[in-house]
């Protein structure tokens, strides 16, 4: 699950943005109207978290130019404290769902989960041979049997799992579930492969995810 948190504020910004993290989230940060548009239609987000007064172009603009891009894409507008007139302008142009400054962390977390909920996200079954993911409760079986993720384990194999069959890099990997500023590529894929591994193939019949000599992984049950 990767969000975009568009907010000029830096401060409140990387607090929104580490308190994500901390829940398994990918975040990226922009911090005006104009770079907000540019990473809401070119990269693939789940949810947007969008401050209304922005500098270079309005938060009520992103949202515009973004609905026409990107219709079912969640957003959650932060108002300023008891503005009325901003929450209805935000509803009216296509919020789903606002929240006034200054807010909780765990109120803001807890309105990202219901939008994510609500949205493309609903009980999504991803399947692969025995190997199944309710990506809404985040419930992973093997054979029947319940397998215990850890967030970004999860994220990984759900990634996994949406591109069964086909070779991803640890590129592709590291701009889905990690960040797409994340510096340090080197093993940390490798080393949440490996600890993924150990939970949904050994043990099991057939290996599911394969290493692909110079390219990445692939998942799949067939032969490679
Ligand atoms: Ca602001």
């Amino acid at each position: 699950m990767r969000i975009l948190v568009v907010e000029d504020e830096k401060k409140v910004a990387s607090f929104i943005k580490k308190g994500l993290q901390q829940e398994g989230y990918a975040a990226d940060t922009v911090h005006d109207g104009d770079e907000a548009v540019h990473n809401a239609i070119s990269f693939d987000y789940d949810l947007i978290v969008l401050d209304l007064m922005l500098p270079k172009r309005s938060g009520l603009d992103v949202l515009r130019e973004t609905r026409r891009h990107k219709p079912k894409l969640p957003v959650l507008v932060l108002t300023a404290k008891g503005s009325l007139e901003e929450k209805v302008a935000g509803l009216d142009a296509g919020a789903d769902d606002y929240l006034a400054k200054p807010f909780a962390f765990a109120e803001l977390s807890a309105r990202i989960r219901a939008l994510l909920r609500r949205g493309k996200h609903q009980s999504t079954w991803l399947k692969l041979a025995d190997l199944e993911m309710d990506t809404a409760s985040r419930q992973v079986h093997r054979a029947g049997q319940t397998i215990d993720l850890k967030l970004k384990e999860h994220a990984l194999l759900e990634f996994l799992l949406r591109h069964a069959h086909r070779p991803v890099t640890r590129t592709m990997i590291v701009e889905h579930v990690w960040d797409i500023h994340f510096d340090s590529i080197s093993n940390v894929v490798d080393v949440h492969i490996n600890s993924l591994r150990n939970k949904i193939d050994r043990g099991f019949s057939p290996p599911l995810i394969h290493t692909i000599r110079g390219v990445g992984y692939m998942l799949t049950d067939r032969s490679t």
